[in-house]
């Protein structure tokens, strides 16, 4: 029987299994792999420029390919999350951060999602760095994507900051190679009810903070219904409309106590042409108007709002160039739009033409036994060489 087993490169499959090998747990670290990857940044002779977060715990990383003008604006970004989601309570039938290849596929926590990806990148930096570029080339590693895409906020301010303008990024998510060009916006909100503590049968000394959140929980639900009924539909999605939903609720002490707090977490996740901040406007003038009630009763009493997350949404034209580009370098065109959200968003916002196009199944992202197919790293290292062959022109 003729083997039909893809041929990965030997280059590509190190550099994934190193990075499986390094576990980046949302919760943890990521240095210890950006440390490796800088060191391979500088072995080209190129300098990183990190971007820590708040306590230097972990970082951003952009490695700039200049062009052989020494100019680093425009060019094309290949950008990932370096972060990966938790093994906790799954059952798995190989170590998850020992990658093991079965049946034409390599297994292993953040194999699709998307340390394949990134290692086929960067394997090939050695091979960026050998010839002279007539654009740019931008390496953009983020961390923390997985707990709302908090680390690509400031890699993007850092390279619209520096004036790099590039003209279009490829956010290598898992899509089976498919060009999308759009997904939701995801925005999560907590919100703590702060009420007051009083014997059950004595209802006019207390202040109950469950009831005030349950208005809002019914708000939440009548907004969602608004949407799902009245639109804006966008048919690309496989739910077409803008979602809002109150996803934990938290509160109470005992049956005879009237419950002093309360807490509840919703999200919503908007389409293009819903604008995400003057919903969450709207969530506001509603739990303004729940918190002057509840001091009505008593001014002691009162709402805390967090937003935990925060990401915007992707919209990018059927006409833009990043779309023909990443089609013309072996993407697979697609009317679909996602119902995930990546950091494909805040590129955009930050005025970058972007896709998300990547190898893997989304399926298989977050699951036990994740996987990527070897056929799809093959494809993914194929559409990496043709960006490189662009940029050189
Ligand atoms: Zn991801």
């Amino acid at each position: 029987m003729e083997t039909t087993e893809p041929a990965v490169s030997d280059e590509t499959m190190g550099w994934i299994t190193r990075l499986i090998e390094i576990d980046t747990t949302s919760r943890g670290s990521n240095l210890p792999l950006i440390d490796v990857v800088a060191a391979e940044v500088r072995r080209s002779g190129v300098e990183p420029v990190l971007v820590p977060n708040t306590d230097g715990s972990k970082a951003n990383l952009v490695a700039t390919f200049p062009a052989s003008d020494g100019s680093v604006h425009g060019g094309i970004i290949l950008s990932g999350h370096t972060d990966v989601v938790p093994v906790d309570g799954q059952e798995w039938s190989s170590e998850p951060f020992a990658p093991e290849v079965r049946d034409g596929r390599l297994y292993g926590r953040g194999a699709c999602d998307m340390k394949a990806f990134v290692g086929a990148v960067v394997a090939r930096i050695p091979e960026i760095a050998a010839q002279p570029l007539r654009e740019p080339l931008h390496l953009a590693f983020s961390y923390d994507e997985e707990i709302g895409c908090l680390g690509a906020e400031d890699l993007v301010k850092d390279m619209v900051g520096r004036g790099l303008r590039p003209r279009a990024c490829i956010v290598g998510e898992p899509t089976s190679m498919r060009v999308i060009r759009g997904h939701k916006s995801i925005n999560l909100v907590r919100l703590d009810f702060r009420g007051v503590a009083a014997h059950s049968s004595r209802t006019p000394y207390g202040v109950n903070a469950i009831e005030y959140a349950s208005a809002f929980a019914r708000f939440v639900r009548g907004i969602a219904d608004e949407f799902r009924e009245q639109g804006p539909h966008d048919d690309a999605f496989d739910v077409p409309f803008t979602t809002c939903t109150v996803n934990l609720i938290e509160g109470g002490i005992a049956v005879n106590t009237i419950p002093a707090e309360c807490s509840l977490q919703f999200e919503f996740r908007t389409i293009g042409g819903v604008d995400s901040r003057s919903l969450l406007g709207r969530f506001q003038s509603e739990l303004d108007r729940i918190e002057a009630q509840m001091k009505a009763e008593n001014p002691a009493a009162g709402i805390d709002v967090t937003v935990v997350a925060a990401a915007p949404g992707l919209d990018t034209g059927k006409d833009a160039d990043v779309v023909r580009l990443a089609a013309e370098w072996g993407g697979e065109p697609s009317p679909e739009k996602v119902a995930y959200g990546t950091e494909a968003g805040l590129f955009d916002q930050g005025g970058i033409p972007t896709v998300v196009c990547g190898p893997g199944d989304i399926a298989q992202a977050h699951s036990p036994d994740e996987f990527v197919e070897l056929a799809q790293i093959a494809k993914c290292e194929e559409f990496l060489d043709s960006v490189i062959a662009h940029v050189r022109g």
